[in-house]
């Protein structure tokens, strides 16, 4: 017997080390996840800035003191946020994705970051754009538009309070021209996000309405519209899925075709309506009195297959004889106080290995019998 090398049992462990890291870090939520993962995305670019802005310190382009304060303003910010979508806090607000709190701190930021930037505080203009583009995937056209007015007044006013207080760095014209240049770059990216967002909502609507379409064709395809019971091909599902069940060793079972007694009678007396409302109460009375194991659907017109697996509890035949009293019991139709519907049935228990139709074909000769022998009664082949 060979030894694995060492090194497949660390590829083995590498993968499944990282995941639990990952899971640690990110949470195994996939709604959470993804939004840890932005919260992480803009503490990556807040470090990226400030690396930036730390390199412009050691030239002595911008001032080290604000730079160190903006730089804890930023670590802070990503802290908190982190540690409320990590924790789950964010579950509590109407928007966990926490987008809008998050896109107006950052703008927030950037707008400190352009006053503390002298010489290059035109390059911050283009944080400005990328946090509208990040709000985008989460916000709806409410808070875009929100995003965009705080954006264009904070901004605003530290344009016009820096071209106030350092003149040789922001002169005011510039400024002027800077405003002018983010008043109608932000409209533009607001609509965008707007339209996008519309589309999200769209698509959302789309993707309920389909999953309903879907349910509705599912239970179409395999119920009976009139009764709500399974339909044929439904109960030759079930079927097969019992068969091969007993094949596998599993318990064996019974069918019944049951068929209503002289349920023409009932069309042409009461109508076609009553006639209707008789097959729905007899399929009601199955499900409330067969026994919680059996099925039933049904098979056409008047007839019922019922299966019957040969487990506990009970005789197959409790649930057929529970059904039968009850219907006696039973008003058929409001229009029709008086008429109650009696049933005759076929039983036979699936011989291993043979065909379904040869299982059917001996329950419906079993019908047969029932109703030759005087109707209203079960008779086993
Ligand atoms: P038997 O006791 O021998 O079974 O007599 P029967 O009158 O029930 O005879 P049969 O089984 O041949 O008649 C079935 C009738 O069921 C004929 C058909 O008009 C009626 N039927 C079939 N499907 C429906 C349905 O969905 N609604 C109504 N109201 N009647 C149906
Ligand atoms: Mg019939
Ligand atoms: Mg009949």
């Amino acid at each position: 017997m060979t030894t694995p090398p060492a090194t497949t049992s660390t590829q083995r462990r590498w993968p499944a080390a990282l995941g639990r890291i990952a899971t640690l870090v990110l949470t195994d939520d996939f709604r959470q996840r993804r939004r840890v993962t932005m919260v992480l995305m803009t503490a990556a670019m807040y470090t990226v800035c400030l690396a930036l802005l730390g390199y412009g310190v050691v030239f002595e382009v911008f001032e080290a003191g604000a730079v160190k304060v903006l730089g804890l303003l930023c670590a802070l910010t990503a802290l908190s946020f982190y540690a409320m979508v990590r924790s789950g806090l964010n579950l509590r607000f109407a928007e966990p994705s926490l987008a809008l709190p998050q896109a107006l701190v950052a703008q927030s930021l950037i707008g400190i970051a352009y006053a503390v930037s002298g010489p290059a505080h035109a390059a911050n203009l283009i944080f400005l754009a990328m946090v509208m583009f990040f709000g985008m995937f989460d916000m709806g056209p409410r808070n875009v538009r929100l995003l965009m007015f705080y954006t264009s007044a904070m901004m605003g006013a530290v344009m016009a309070w820096c071209a106030h207080a350092d003149p040789a760095f922001y002169p005011a014209r510039l400024e002027l021209i800077y405003f002018a240049m983010m008043a109608t770059v932000l409209p533009v990216i607001s609509t965008l996000s707007v339209q996008l967002s519309r589309m999200r909502d769209r698509l959302r609507s789309q993707k309920v309405a389909l999953e309903s379409a879907l349910e509705h064709i599912q239970k179409v395809a395999t119920h009976d519209e009139l009764t709500g019971l399974p339909n044929r091909r439904r109960m030759l599902g079930l079927l097969d899925e019992h068969i091969a069940r007993q094949a596998r060793g599993g318990p064996g079972f019974f069918v019944a075709l049951a068929d209503i007694d002289h349920f023409k009678k009932v069309n042409d007396t009461y109508g076609h309506r009553v006639g209707d409302e008789a097959l729905v109460c007899f399929a009601g009375q199955a499900r409330a009195q067969l026994r919680s194991t059996d099925m039933v659907a049904r098979w056409g017109g008047e007839e019922f297959l019922m299966l019957l697996p040969a487990s506990p509890p009970g005789d197959p035949n409790i649930g057929i004889e529970r059904l039968r009293a009850a219907l006696v019991e039973t008003e058929a139709s409001a229009q029709a106080p008086q008429l109650r519907v009696a049933f005759s049935a076929g039983m036979t228990r699936y011989r291993s290995g043979e065909q379904v139709d040869d299982m059917i074909e001996r329950a419906d000769r079993a019908l047969y019998a029932a109703k030759a022998a005087g109707r209203n009664r079960t008779v086993a082949l």
